[in-house]
C-alpha cells in the first residue's frame, strides 16, 4: 500500500515540473512516505527525519513533508518531535499535495493536512516516468479497514473501509495497459469485503471484469482476510485464466484462544478447510500468510500451535512479527506482554522453520518449466549465474510469485526473444533462498 501511494506521490508531482533527484542532498523537496503499522516502522521515520533535519540546515530552502499513515497519527504532534518539517500530509490528503505546496510558499508554520474526506473514485493521474516499472502495477480497489483486529493501528490511521467503483478501477486498468503494464494487483486491506458495504458487487465478480481487460495477462490481489474468504473468490482461480495462482493469506497465528483475543474472527480449522478447498479449486495454488508472535498473553503453547500450523499447511513464504503496541489499539492495554527476548526467539524459530519449507518448496521446482513474466535486468544478478560467468541476467516472477532470475541462452540474432512484459517460459535449473535460478526456453510460437 506505501509503495503504491508513493507512487501516486510522485505522479501527481510530475506536472508541477518535478522530476526524480538521486539523492536528498540534491533535492528541492523530499517526501517521507511512512508507515505506522509496526512500531520499527515509525521509529525509522523518524530517524531519518532527524537526518533531513541536518541537510536543512545547510540548506534551509528544502521543503520536507511527512506523509502516510505516521503523518495521518500523529497531525500536529509531528511540529514538537520534528519542527523543521513544513507538511504533514494524511493519508487521505494526498489528491490535495500539489494545493498544499502552493499554499506553502505564503506560510512559515508546519502545515497539517490530516482531514479524512477523500472521495472514493478521486482522479488518477496517468502513469508517468516516476513510475516503479512499466509491467506490474498497483491499483487500489479500497481503502481503510472496518476489522479492527485488536494489534493493528491500520483502521485508526487509515479510516473506514471504502470501495471504489468497477468503472474507475477498470477504467485506470485499461490506461495503464495502454501505457504497456501487463500485470495488475488489486491492493485492500480486506479485498474480499470489496463492495460489500455499497451494495456494488462481490471481489469475485470484479475480478470478472477484470479478466477481460484486453492486453492485460495477469491478475493478482492483495490482502485476503480469511474470515470473508468466499467459496466465490475460492472458484475464481479455476474459472479465470488471467488470475494468478497465488493467495495471501494471514493467519496470524495458529492458537485459537490467541485468535479470538487478536479479534480476527476465525478458528484454526476454519483457516485449514479454506486452505483445502483452495487447493482443491487449483492444485499448484502458492499460499503465504503473516504471522505475529508474541502478542500479548501468548504462551508457549499457543506459539507451538503457530508452528504446528505452518508445517501443516507448508506455506509458501511468511513474513513474520514481533507484536509491538501501537497507538490506540486495544491491545496495548493488555497487561501480560511477553518479553523481547522471548519474541526475538519466538521469531527466529518461526523463519528457521519456514526457510526450511521454501526451500524445500524451490527444490521441488528444478526441472520444472514455469511461466515467467519478465520484468527486466536483475538488480542483483543470481550468484549461481555470475559464478557461470553468465552475462545479464533477467528478473521476472512465475504465476505463483517466486522471483526468478533467468538466462537467455540463445544466439545473438534472436538477441531481443526477451522484452519487459513478454510472458516466457523458463527451465528453473536451480532452487536459492529467495529465488529460482533458470534458463529462457525458446518458444518463438509463445506469447
Ligand atoms: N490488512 C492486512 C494486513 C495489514 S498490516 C490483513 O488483514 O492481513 C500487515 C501485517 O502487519 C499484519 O498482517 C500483521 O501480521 C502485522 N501487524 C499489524 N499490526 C502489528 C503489530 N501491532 N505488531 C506486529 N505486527 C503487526
Ligand atoms: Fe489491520 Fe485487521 Fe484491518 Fe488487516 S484486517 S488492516 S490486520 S485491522
Amino acid at each position: 500500500m506505501n509503495v503504491s501511494d508513493s507512487e501516486r506521490i510522485a505522479r501527481s508531482l510530475a506536472p508541477l515540473g518535478y522530476v526524480p533527484a538521486l539523492s536528498a542532498d540534491q533535492a528541492d523537496l523530499v517526501v517521507v512516505n511512512t508507515c505506522s503499522v509496526r512500531a520499527k516502522a515509525e521509529q525509522k521515520a523518524f530517524s531519518l527525519l532527524g537526518q533531513l533535519a541536518a541537510v536543512k540546515v545547510r540548506r534551509p530552502e528544502l521543503v520536507v513533508v511527512v506523509a502516510g499513515c505516521v503523518a495521518q497519527q500523529e497531525g500536529e504532534r509531528i511540529r514538537e518531535r520534528a519542527p523543521h518539517v513544513d507538511l504533514v500530509l494524511g493519508t487521505r490528503a494526498v489528491h490535495r499535495l500539489g494545493a498544499l505546496l502552493m499554499r506553502l510558499r505564503t506560510h512559515s508554520r508546519t502545515l497539517v493536512d490530516v482531514g479524512m474526506d477523500e472521495p472514493p473514485d478521486e482522479p488518477v493521474e496517468t502513469p508517468g516516468a516516476a513510475d516503479r516499472n512499466g509491467v506490474s502495477r498497483f491499483v487500489t480497489v479500497m481503502r481503510g479497514c472496518d476489522n479492527f483486529c485488536a494489534y493493528c493501528v491500520v483502521p485508526y490511521v487509515r479510516g473506514r473501509e471504502i470501495s471504489r467503483s468497477p468503472e474507475a478501477i477498470l477504467h485506470e486498468i485499461r490506461g495503464l495497459c495502454a501505457a504497456g503494464v501487463r500485470e495488475v494487483t488489486l491492493l485492500g486491506q480486506n479485498v474480499n469485503s470489496y463492495g460489500a458495504k455499497e451494495g456494488i458487487c462481490s471481489f469475485a465478480q470484479l475480478l470478472e471484469q477484470v479478466n477481460t481487460v484486453k492486453d492485460l495477462a495477469r491478475i493478482r490481489f492483495t490482502t485476503s482476510h480469511p474470515k470473508d474468504l468466499t467459496a466465490e473468490l475460492i472458484r475464481s482461480f479455476a474459472s479465470l485464466e488471467k488470475l494468478c495462482a497465488h493467495i495471501h493469506l494471514p493467519v496470524q497465528s495458529g492458537s485459537n484462544r490467541v485468535l479470538a483475543c487478536m479479534n480476527r474472527r476465525y478458528t484454526r480449522e476454519h483457516y485449514l478447510d479454506n486452505v483445502a478447498k483452495l487447493r482443491n479449486s487449483h492444485r499448484q495454488i502458492s499460499v503465504t500468510s503473516d504471522i505475529i508472535v508474541g502478542f500479548p498473553g501468548e504462551t508457549r503453547t499457543d506459539f507451538e500451535a503457530t508452528l504446528g500450523l505452518m508445517q501443516q499447511v507448508e506455506f509458501d513464504s511468511v513474513f513474520a512479527f514481533m507484536y509491538s503496541d501501537r497507538p490506540n489499539t486495544p491491545a496495548r492495554l493488555l497487561s501480560d506482554k511477553v518479553p523481547e527476548r522471548e519474541k526475538r526467539e519466538r521469531l527466529h524459530a518461526v523463519l528457521a522453520l519456514q526457510d526450511g519449507i521454501t526451500a524445500a518448496k524451490h527444490q521441488s521446482l528444478v526441472g520444472s518449466v514455469q511461466e515467467v513474466l519478465a520484468e527486466g535486468f536483475s538488480k542483483r544478478p543470481a550468484a549461481a549465474g555470475a559464478a557461470e560467468g553468465f552475462g545479464q541476467q533477467w528478473t521476472g516472477r512465475t504465476r505463483g510469485n517466486k522471483i526468478v532470475h533467468f538466462f537467455d541462452a540463445g544466439s545473438d540474432a534472436n538477441a531481443d526473444f526477451i522484452r519487459p512484459g513478454r510472458l516466457v517460459q523458463v527451465r528453473i535449473e536451480r532452487a536459492l533462498a529467495h529465488s529460482l535460478w533458470g534458463r529462457l526456453e525458446r518458444d518463438p510460437a509463445g506469447p
